[in-house]
């Protein structure tokens, strides 16, 4: 069976239609990322996703276009694409996908406000972190600079996104400078919402090499709750902003929207820290 068999969304679009546009990952190489490794990258063809639609539920107001990055199929075919779902199903106000920061930076700010008018409206991006020597180590392809200019240029063009971050990606010993440096860089835009990841070594990948060699020894479970601790301390978002540490690979489960519910959510990983120590 080929593993492209796997469909890969956030736990927020559990409910949300989705839409196969791409299959595999254009990029492949991050070290720690086990998703795609066997599968080829190609585009779902225009006509497939058209019978999709057809046959889909007029109704439907919110669509999740599949793949690790739907963007990279550029911007005349994401327009004619967002264009084709608001033909066939017109009471979609809002389409939401992956993106990486690799790939927007091939569209213009003109661009993306035509997609936003176009109806995409939400995008899950893969930040990691805001440490360029751990993006380079786990050769996630794009730098912090690079991230926060293609932020910004969400923010101008008005589509919104959440923000993934991977905590314990730094490496043991490392996890308070890496929050404080992944909060620095989240506080320069503007982001609906602060999706964090527990780092999980999966066989496979190269992150998994560098373990067994002793090239990276994953932090403690304390150390990333304090790592947790140390990001929500620096966050100071520009607008209200959502943090939310609900993903199954996470070791603590925590929930609410900044500023207003930081003393209460730094307290819960706090008593969390001392009375679960490793
Ligand atoms: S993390 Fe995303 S961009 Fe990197 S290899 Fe995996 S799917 Fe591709």
């Amino acid at each position: 069976m080929l593993k492209n068999d796997t469909v890969y969304y956030p736990q927020d679009e559990m409910t949300t239609v989705l839409l196969p546009v791409t299959l595999g990952c254009s990029y492949n190489k991050c070290a720690f990322c086990s998703m795609y490794k066997d599968d080829k990258y190609c585009e779902v063809a225009s006509s497939d996703i058209e019978m999709q639609l057809i046959n889909g539920y007029v109704y439907t107001e919110k669509v999740f276009l599949t793949g690790a990055e739907p963007l990279s199929i550029g911007f005349d075919k994401m327009k004619k694409l967002l264009d084709m779902i608001h033909k066939y199903l017109p009471y979609c106000a809002c389409v939401a996908s992956y993106a990486s920061i690799k790939n927007i930076v091939k569209y213009t700010i003109e661009e993306l406000s035509i997609l936003h008018d176009a109806g995409l409206r939400l995008l899950y991006i893969g930040f990691e972190t805001g440490r360029d020597d751990i993006l380079k180590l786990m050769n996630k392809g794009h730098s912090v600079k690079e991230a926060v200019k293609q932020a910004k240029k969400l923010n101008e063009a008005k589509i919104q996104f959440n923000s993934i971050l991977m905590y314990g990606i730094a490496g043991e010993g490392e996890s308070i400078d890496n929050a404080v440096l992944t909060a620095n860089m989240i506080n320069q835009f503007k982001t609906k919402k602060v999706i964090t990841m527990n780092l999980t070594i999966f066989d496979g990948t190269k992150l998994n090499n560098m373990v067994e060699k002793g090239d990276f020894i994953p932090p403690s479970r304390n150390e990333r709750l304090v790592e947790i601790r140390t990001l929500l301390e620096n966050l100071e978002p520009k607008q209200p902003m959502i943090f939310d540490t609900t993903h199954p690979t996470n070791i603590i489960k925590l929930k609410g929207t900044l500023p207003q519910d930081k003393d209460r959510l730094i307290n819960e990983i706090a008593n969390y820290i001392k009375v679960k120590p490793d």
